[in-house]
């Protein structure tokens, strides 16, 4: 029977970037060995982290207690340098209300409107954590920094892509096709470092 593996996420995007990651490298990879978490029909856990790396571990230890299957989830956020890493870990609620992706950036853009150029660095964090049956736990970070627009550019990505230009580059995240994104985005980075831990975990 085919090794599996469950993601603690609805995000059918988040799915299939993993997966995208994990095909080249993983010489017994087959579709399907990334399950999402709506097949179980489970609760979403609370994100009462503290932490990028709390939060998912948290999600991935839920998903793995009611599975008894290994389980990753990610955290990410965006955090300002300004605004002293915030929003962070509440990033995807800043305006009060979840997943509300244009309030959220319209009040950031508004937070933001007397910052000069030379002070609105950002980087987009993100936290990976495996979690398996046997109680052994891995988290991996990504980061990529860039600085932040004062108007959206761009159609592509979700949440702050639109103001968000990566350090090295002349346009926005959400300028990118998913493959330029994911090759320097702050997950692609957290899932390639936890991709080994997961094959050894499928494998062994
Ligand atoms: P989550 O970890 O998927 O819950 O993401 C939290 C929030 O961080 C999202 O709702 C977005 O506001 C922001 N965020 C995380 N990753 C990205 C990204 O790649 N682009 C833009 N916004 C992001």
């Amino acid at each position: 029977m085919m090794a599996r593996l469950v993601f603690a996420t609805n995000n059918a995007h988040k799915i299939e970037e993993l997966e995208a990651i994990l095909a080249p490298a993983w010489e017994g990879f087959e579709p399907g060995v990334v399950a999402r978490m709506a097949e179980f029909n489970l609760p979403d856990p609370v994100e009462d982290g503290v932490s990028f790396a709390e939060n998912s571990l948290l999600k991935a230890r839920a998903v793995c207690a009611a599975t008894g299957l290994p389980a990753i989830a990610d955290d990410s956020g965006l955090s300002v340098d300004v605004l002293g890493g915030a929003p962070g870990i509440f990033s995807a609620r800043w305006s009060g209300r979840h997943g509300d992706d244009a309030a959220n950036l319209d009040l950031l853009l508004a937070q933001l409107a007397d910052v000069p150029e030379a002070h609105r660095g950002a980087a987009f964090v993100s936290a990976a954590a495996l979690v398996l049956p046997d109680g052994r736990e891995f988290v991996e970070y990504g980061t990529v920094e860039g600085t932040l627009l004062r108007e959206r550019r761009g159609e592509n990505g979700f949440g702050y892509d639109p103001i968000f230009v990566p350090k090295g580059f002349e346009v926005t995240t959400a300028q990118m096709s998913p493959e330029e994104k994911n090759a320097i985005s702050h997950r692609g980075i957290a899932f390639r470092a936890l991709t080994p831990r997961i094959i050894e975990a499928l494998t062994a």
